[in-house]
């Protein structure tokens, strides 16, 4: 019988939605460009009968349901293109591509204007989780055709997590890159939390923590954070390794990236948005990747461990509104940029309801989603999060604490830039002037003639520094 759905690509996340589609009753070809991983996926042990291999890209659709939909679950970048190629001289006008992997949202837009020539409509979506998210329900953020929705909705929303309303985590996003675009910025806020939570990581071990007293102190902030990253580095502080020893500690210290944040913080920058939480996130992993360099660093400067003292609990409770406050400013950046995106490219992005697609499936789950999804729906004009009562109570409360920590580990000589870059994010925006500003505002004046304003009259003016010089 005919598959309603084929999956190209059959890496862990292909493979896993392969599984998870079937799960839902869903008749699934698929398909990978080696044989090796779709025996693979064939060796499965329970394998859903619904499933079935293909060999080669010609029976792999002919083997689908007209009008075909086709996921396409492949490396990013020009593989998408080439299998794109392979598959469109196969494909009828009113068919469908989704294209699922972590795409940049400018090759989403023009992928889609180049399959829609041919008559068939193209989906880009985000998908966020992970494998495990794959495979149990992801998050997903599906953007592109609209005409193409309500064809694959209910497919999609099946296989999709659900919020802690019960809601699926998926909805239609927007037009061209908008589901990647959301996607990425989705990614953009995990950059600037785990940063911070390493951070936090680092400070309780500089306070004397035992790793197992750390994972006890994630869950006690937990209980109402209630952050799926905090849940899992309670999990991570946890792991002891064969011998029996903490598995951290063995951990070289080293934290890769592909390449997706650096991309997330560019798209920011085009649109204006100064991320700065995320900038640190993504700076922290690549000063953390020339091991070889820090350590002869370390041996010229020699420069002892950092040590934080004072009384626990204190610093506990401290550290628990620090990072309260931190991850309010880093989910209040990644959605501003959302907010301009949405303006700048007007793409009518419905944040709330991004909000609630990410309550639940993606990594940066959390009980702040609540909140925000709540805020924008009292006021979906809402300029920025940082003005939203919910957020100016936790943001307040917390700040004090959060500048307390940071002073503390600046004189410890530990780096914090995520949550430094939080806190004078907080005090750029709150402060009655920006001095630094001004001053930038005239040496342009005086090297380039870019001209100022004025806080006592309209306009803009430009001062003859050569007069002055001469005089
Ligand atoms: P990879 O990103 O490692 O991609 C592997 C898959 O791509 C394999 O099936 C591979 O086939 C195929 N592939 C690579 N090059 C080509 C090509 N030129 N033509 C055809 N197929 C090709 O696998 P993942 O499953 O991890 O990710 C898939 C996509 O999902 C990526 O874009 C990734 O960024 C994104 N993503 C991943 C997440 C994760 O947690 N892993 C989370 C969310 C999104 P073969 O091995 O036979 O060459």
């Amino acid at each position: 019988a005919a598959c309603q759905i084929g999956m190209y690509g059959l890496g862990p996340m292909g493979r896993s939605l392969v599984l998870n589609l079937a799960d839902h009753g869903y008749a699934t070809a698929a398909y990978n460009i080696t044989a090796d991983l779709t025996w693979q996926l064939m060796k499965v042990p329970e394998l859903p009968g619904l499933v079935t291999p293909f060999f080669n890209e010609h029976d792999f659709i002919a083997g689908l349901k007209q009008p075909r939909t086709v996921m396409i679950m492949v490396k990013s970048g020009s593989p998408v293109d080439q299998v794109i190629a392979r598959l469109l001289p196969l494909m009828d006008p009113g068919d469908i591509i989704i294209e699922g992997g972590n795409s940049d949202f400018r090759d989403t837009a023009r992928r889609l204007r180049a399959v829609n020539e041919k008559g068939v409509m193209y989906i880009g979506t985000g998908v966020s989780g992970g494998e495990e998210g794959a495979r149990r329900g992801p998050s997903l953020m599906p953007g592109g055709n609209r005409e193409a929705w309500p064809l694959v909705k209910e497919l999609l929303q099946s296989i999709a997590a659900r919020n802690p309303q019960g809601q699926p985590c998926c909805e239609w996003i927007g037009p061209e890159g908008a589901g990647h675009f959301v996607k990425t910025h989705h990614n953009g806020i995990e950059y600037g939390v785990m940063q911070v939570i390493g951070e936090v990581c680092w400070v309780l071990r500089a306070l004397g923590l035992s790793n197992g007293e750390m994972a006890d102190t994630m869950d006690g902030w937990n209980r109402h954070m209630k952050a799926f990253l905090l849940e899992i580095t309670a999990q991570v502080l946890r792991a002891n390794d064969d011998d029996g020893s903490p598995l951290l500690d063995h951990v070289l210290d080293v934290a890769g990236a592909k390449g997706t944040g650096a991309g997330t913080v560019v798209s920011a920058l085009d649109l204006g948005q100064a991320v700065n939480i995320l900038a640190a996130g993504v700076a922290a992993r690549l000063m953390s990747t020339n091991r070889p360099r820090r350590l002869a660093i370390r041996d010229a400067y020699n420069v002892p461990e950092p040590v934080l003292s004072g009384p626990l609990e204190e610093w506990k409770e401290k550290l628990g509104l620090a990072l309260e406050a931190a991850f309010a400013l880093a989910y209040a950046q990644g959605f501003t940029t959302l907010e301009e995106a949405s303006i700048q490219y007007n793409w009518g992005l419905n944040l709330p309801q991004i909000a609630s697609i990410w309550g639940g499936g993606c990594i940066i789950r959390a009980q702040i989603l609540n909140e925000i999804a709540a805020a924008f729906t009292a006021d979906p004009k809402l300029d920025t999060l940082l003005l939203a009562p919910a957020f100016v109570e936790c943001i307040g409360r917390g700040v004090p604490a959060l500048r307390e920590v940071v002073s503390a580990c600046v004189m410890a000589g530990l780096p914090v830039p995520a949550m430094n870059s939080a806190l004078s994010n907080f005090d750029s925006m709150r402060s009655p002037g920006l001095i630094s500003a001004s001053v930038i505002a005239l040496l342009r004046d005086l090297f380039g003639a870019h001209t100022f304003q004025r806080v006592d009259r309209p306009g803009t003016f430009h001062r003859d520094w050569q007069r002055d010089a001469a005089r």
